[in-house]
């Protein structure tokens, strides 16, 4: 085993997404299963971009698809979400821990680039501090968005002690760092953010012609869910006979093993039923949120600045993870790099600067101009 995986064929079980077929040299190889592997690209890409942001999130997306549940018995978990994220296969490496084997290239078709998976370790990691940091950034609700444009790490934030009083500064600490310790006032970072903010308010005309492409994209997800949660719903009656039968069965047996063995399969069914049932609670969409959420949508998206100049942490960070899918660059001398705009920004912004009935790529035009 250890000479195929040194030859870059991966051979420890089933990778979903993934299926065996026969190598070249004779042994078995990973190629993507045809109808799993787009659904694993989505994502995985969806969470690198910000349209999952929890790893429940991807386990749901990706048990919404019947293919994949027929392989996973009881659907993905949370946690075999959060494997499936860490696991460096889909960029085409291999992880071998008892082997002290790390990132080692593999034979087999990488479903997502390298870049894309680096950028799902950071968001993982980044989630994962979140928490335990809150309390202290609610001075510097840019800190953990803002990326050194010199060295790429995270801006850092903290109070410096001058003469007579503390100064809000933000820094890069990198020790390999060009711009390492050269601080950069609060206002000056977050005062230029405000600039960028206006700079990237759609028009409000635009919002009516989205609002039709919002409702049918709610749509189509609405249609999705129901047909899960009728599938799931539909399967629980013929698991229940199945128990039935079982007890009945045990009833009547007397031998400890085959009763065992009915056990264990009450047990397995029992598990299958909870997941359905949780599927089908949790599918189900929920009927008149449409308005709430396009609201809020609107709300942050419409006038993104008034929300961010309210001063209050919670607002401000909503408005960091509707707009941008990663961190924006900073430079100290340069300001702002062009920053990674969220999907349905892009789309506004879009409409407002390309020519009348198209949508093409905006980047960060003003998007002031009227169609
Ligand atoms: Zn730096």
């Amino acid at each position: 085993m250890r000479v195929r995986v040194e030859r870059g064929y991966y051979c420890f079980g089933t990778i979903l997404g993934y299926r065996y077929a026969k190598a070249k040299d004779g042994g078995k190889m990973l190629v993507p299963h045809e109808a799993i592997a787009p659904v694993m690209k989505e994502a995985l890409e969806g969470f690198a971009a910000g349209r999952f942001q929890t790893t429940s999130e991807v386990a749901r997306f990706i048990n919404g698809f019947p293919e994949t549940r027929r392989r996973g018995r009881y659907g993905l978990s949370r946690q075999m979400a959060k494997n499936a994220l860490l696991n460096p296969i889909y960029a085409g490496y291999m992880n071998v821990p008892k082997w002290g084997i790390s990132m080692h290239p593999g034979k087999h078709e990488p479903l997502i680039s390298l870049k894309t998976w680096r950028k799902i370790q950071d968001r993982l990691a980044g989630n994962a501090h979140a928490p335990a940091r809150q309390d202290l950034n609610h001075d510097f609700p840019l800190r953990g968005f803002i990326a050194c444009a010199c060295c790429g790490n995270n801006l850092t934030a903290a109070w410096s002690k001058g003469r007579n009083t503390h100064y809000p500064y933000y820094t890069c600490q990198n020790r390999h760092c060009e711009m390492k310790g050269k601080s950069v006032r609060r206002e000056k970072i977050e005062g230029e953010f405000e600039t960028l903010l206006k700079s990237i308010t759609p028009a409000p005309r635009v919002f009516a012609m989205v609002k039709s492409m919002f409702i049918q994209r709610w749509g189509q997800m609405t249609t999705l869910s129901r047909q899960t949660a009728d599938e799931a719903r539909a399967e629980i009656p013929a698991l229940e006979a199945k128990t039935g039968k079982l007890v009945e069965r045990i009833m009547e047996a007397t031998n400890p093993a085959v009763i065992s063995a009915y056990e264990k399969q009450i047990a397995a069914l029992d598990r299958r039923r909870l997941f359905l049932e949780d599927t089908a609670k949790n599918a189900s969409p929920v009927q008149g949120k449409f308005d709430d959420l396009y609201r809020t949508a609107c709300t942050v998206l419409a006038n993104p600045h008034k929300l961010w100049a309210s001063g209050r942490y919670e607002l401000q960070r909503i408005v960091l993870r509707m707009l941008f899918t990663e961190r924006i660059a900073y430079c100290r001398n340069e300001g702002y790099r062009t920053a990674p705009i969220s999907e349905p920004l892009r789309l506004l912004t879009s409409y407002c600067t390309a020519p009348k009935g198209m949508v093409g790529p905006a980047g960060l035009e003003p998007a002031t101009k009227p169609l």
